[in-house]
């Protein structure tokens, strides 16, 4: 259920209302919105709390009190009353009117080529840094990421370039080391469904960017996040990589614009788009990312290389470092055409 606070209604009565709702042993998530607070009153489905009988209609300071149709509840967009999240990443905003451009190589490979691409993408005006330490590899004999020892080279890509960092999390041993150096944790398409690691996510109340999984559903993403959400950690990014598809010859995986759209209709989320893992050739990242950027996406996270033929991983798919200003700036461009500021410091 959902319970709609006045917009008079003062910070005890909103408490108030969630002292009930703890004690009849449901979860209370509070959202303050810019007009009114809702507060998302969540039973265990198998305990069947029941939050009508709780009498909350004639509580001061509530308005009214409504069921939530989706079963994703904290991350539909019906809670937040068709208001949209709005992330704050060290002060550049992701959601909204603000458009992320994130950009990096796909893996940290060695000092030089970790710095040599921060400069270029931070010269270039993105918004935050990309860089796996730990990769989630078809192979178990392919490179397998440089671990500690990347996320220190990302920590000093940080310092000197200030660009806030993306980096994905495998495996939930290595998460005090990477929740050191991440600002944003990246939950890569393989994990979608690791539930401990999205709720371990959730307690940390790191930002998360969760990937669609190559064979998930929409809802079935929704619903993941959900995982990350119900642990208190409102800062999620929802993203479409591509999926599987019977089309195999001429790309990756088959990019779903569709679900943009359709995303963002279901939920107050921000919705990015990976066009690099989708396409897998670099020829279709510019074409991709404007296609994203018109259709609203709220930001692309894309890989850059400054040498891909002697790239350890995804060289193919790699951003040229030389031209990767041209493809920044046509990507702002298109995010201006649709009524979204490319977000920086
Ligand atoms: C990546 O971003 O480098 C990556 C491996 O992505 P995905 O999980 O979408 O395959
Ligand atoms: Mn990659």
């Amino acid at each position: 259920m959902m319970i709609v606070m006045k917009e008079t209604a003062t910070s005890e009565e909103v408490q108030a209302v969630i002292e009930k709702i703890e004690r009849a042993g449901a979860l209370a998530h509070p959202i303050e919105g810019a007009r009114l607070t809702v507060i998302g009153a969540i039973g265990d489905v198998e305990q069947d709390v029941n939050i009508e009988s709780l009498g909350l209609e004639g509580q001061p300071g509530v308005d009214r009190v409504l069921p939530i149709l989706k079963p994703y509840k904290l991350a539909s967009e019906q809670i937040r009353h068709g208001e949209r999240t709005v992330l704050d990443i060290q002060g550049r905003k992701i959601g909204g009117d603000h458009f992320a451009l994130i950009a990096g190589p796909c893996t940290v490979e060695s000092r030089e080529q970790t710095l040599q691409t921060a400069r270029v993408v931070r010269d270039a005006g993105v918004s935050l840094l990309r860089g796996g330490a730990y990769k989630p590899r078809t192979s178990p004999y392919a490179f397998q990421g440089l671990g500690v020892e990347g996320l220190r080279l990302l920590a000093e890509a940080k310092a000197e370039t200030g660009l806030p960092i993306v980096t994905e999390l495998m495996d939930l041993r290595d998460i005090d080391d990477v929740l050191e150096v991440a600002d944003v944790i990246q939950i890569g398409a393989r994990n979608m469904a690791n539930f401990p690691l999205l709720t371990e996510i959730g307690r940390s109340g790191c930002p998360a960017l969760l990937k669609r999984g190559l064979s998930s559903t929409l809802d079935e993403l929704l619903m993941a996040a959900e995982y990350i959400l119900k642990e208190g950690n409102p800062n999620v990014m929802l993203c479409e990589r591509g999926i599987r598809t019977f089309e195999t010859d001429h790309r990756r995986v088959t990019l779903d614009i569709m679900a943009v759209p359709i995303l963002k209709e279901l939920s107050h989320l921000p919705v990015i788009v990976d066009p690099s893992h989708a396409a897998g050739r670099r020829d279709l990242v510019l074409p991709l990312s404007l296609a994203a950027a018109a259709a609203g996406a709220d930001g692309i996270i894309v890989e850059v290389h400054p040498n891909p033929d002697e790239a350890v991983c995804d060289g193919p798919q790699a951003l040229l470092a030389d031209t990767f200003d041209e493809y920044a700036a046509a990507v702002r461009r298109t995010a201006e055409f649709a009524g979204k500021a490319l977000s920086a410091a």
